[in-house]
């Protein structure tokens, strides 16, 4: 997702899908929902916002942790969506 997070795994893109965001993301002024794929997620799951500052902040903060991310995508959606939840 990330240019800086070195850990972060090609071809993931689970936190692009996983959480809610209440900022807004370029065209999408109320942000996302949970479970929502970002409309700017692309078909390599890389994000298209990379270098803009339309990017929100939480998008740029976050960075790879094992403890989210899991062991492959489907682990980390399934982690996201149990934080989200809770
Ligand atoms: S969930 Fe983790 S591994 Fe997957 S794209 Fe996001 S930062 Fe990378
Ligand atoms: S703006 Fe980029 S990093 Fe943020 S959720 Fe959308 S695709 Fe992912």
């Amino acid at each position: 997702m990330t240019k800086n997070n070195h850990h972060c795994r090609p071809g993931c893109g689970a936190c692009c899908i996983a959480p809610s965001i209440s900022s807004a993301i370029g065209i999408l002024k109320n942000g996302k929902k949970a479970g929502e794929r970002c409309y700017y997620l692309d078909e390599n799951l890389l994000c298209k916002l990379i270098d803009s500052p339309e990017r929100p902040e939480v998008c740029k903060n976050f960075k790879f942790d094992p403890i989210i991310c899991g062991n492959n995508p489907e682990e980390a959606m399934k982690i996201m969506k149990e934080l989200e939840e809770s």
